[in-house]
């Protein structure tokens, strides 16, 4: 090889940027992971005698994750049974889809429904994507599939995935939601069979969306259990998990009906990162 030819072969991979001699290029970080806190409903109780539980009005949230252009809708909220004050109990003031819409989702995109439990505050809109794959544990899918179900389950909210008409995974441990690592459903069963939590190890530190393993702060901190509990053993146990990963990880916890922790999330249409 001449000169001339080895350094306009020289030349040409530097402006390929494949020169031997180069740095290494920075390592690309990963993309971000985005969660946002939806305003999924509320339940508003007016009797004079309020579950022992209960906060008026006590929120019912849910959460969008999104993950290098993928979706996870946390729980699915008070049906569409609750707008415009119809009902005396639920109340929703705008849909999931009306929120989607604000921040450009299509319901279509939203390629995970993962629900914390089956009680039906948490199912309310899950129909309302039935493109999805339902991420539920298997205890409670099989609630759901029995008859009659017990008092809390609404299966018509979850109807497509009983009909096989759309994915489901029943799950029985721990499960990688986008298989990254980043986003995890932790089995925590207790308040009922198949009740999970969800891990986001945004890059601003973790979070736990913690469903009903507790219902407030007086809960946590004075051992007390919610009403509708399957099992005080087994919430315990997973009460004691999550308080061990929280404490290891340096997470956020959030107890999804807890007034005091909404504002631990940003306000939609903001994400925490
Ligand atoms: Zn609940």
């Amino acid at each position: 090889m001449t000169l001339g030819r080895a350094l306009l072969c020289s030349l040409l991979l530097l402006l390929a940027g494949r020169a031997g001699a180069q740095p290494a290029a920075p390592a690309t970080p990963p993309p971000a992971l985005r969660l946002w806190r939806l305003d999924c409903g509320r339940l508003d109780e007016n009797r004079e005698k309020l579950w022992a539980w209960q906060r008026v009005p006590t929120p019912c949230p849910c959460y969008l994750v999104a993950n290098n252009g993928r979706y996870l809708l946390w729980d699915a909220g008070i049906s569409k049974r609750g707008l415009g004050n119809a009902h005396p109990v639920a109340k929703l003031d705008r849909t999931i889809s009306d929120q989607l819409a604000q921040i450009g989702v299509k319901p279509e995109q939203i390629a995970f429904i993962g629900i914390s439990h089956y009680h039906g505050d948490h199912t309310g809109q899950a129909s309302q994507f039935p493109k999805a794959q339902l991420l539920i544990g298997a205890g409670d899918l099989a609630v759901l599939k029995s008859s009659p179900p017990p008092r809390g389950a609404a299966p018509p909210h979850i109807q497509p995935w009983l009909d096989g008409k759309a994915p489901v995974e029943a799950l029985v441990e721990d499960h990688d939601v986008f298989g990254d690592g980043r986003v995890t459903i932790l089995m925590t069963p207790g308040h009922t069979p198949g009740h999970s939590a969800l891990l986001v190890k945004l890059a601003t530190g973790p979070v736990i969306l913690a469903g009903d393993l507790w219902f407030s702060h007086a809960d946590a901190l004075r051992g007390e259990m919610p009403d509708f509990n399957s099992s005080r053993a087994e919430t315990l146990a997973s009460r004691e998990r999550v308080g061990r990963l929280a404490e290891k990880l340096d997470a956020t916890v959030i107890l999804q009906h807890e007034p005091a922790d909404v504002g631990k999330l940003p306000a939609f249409p903001a994400a925490a990162e």
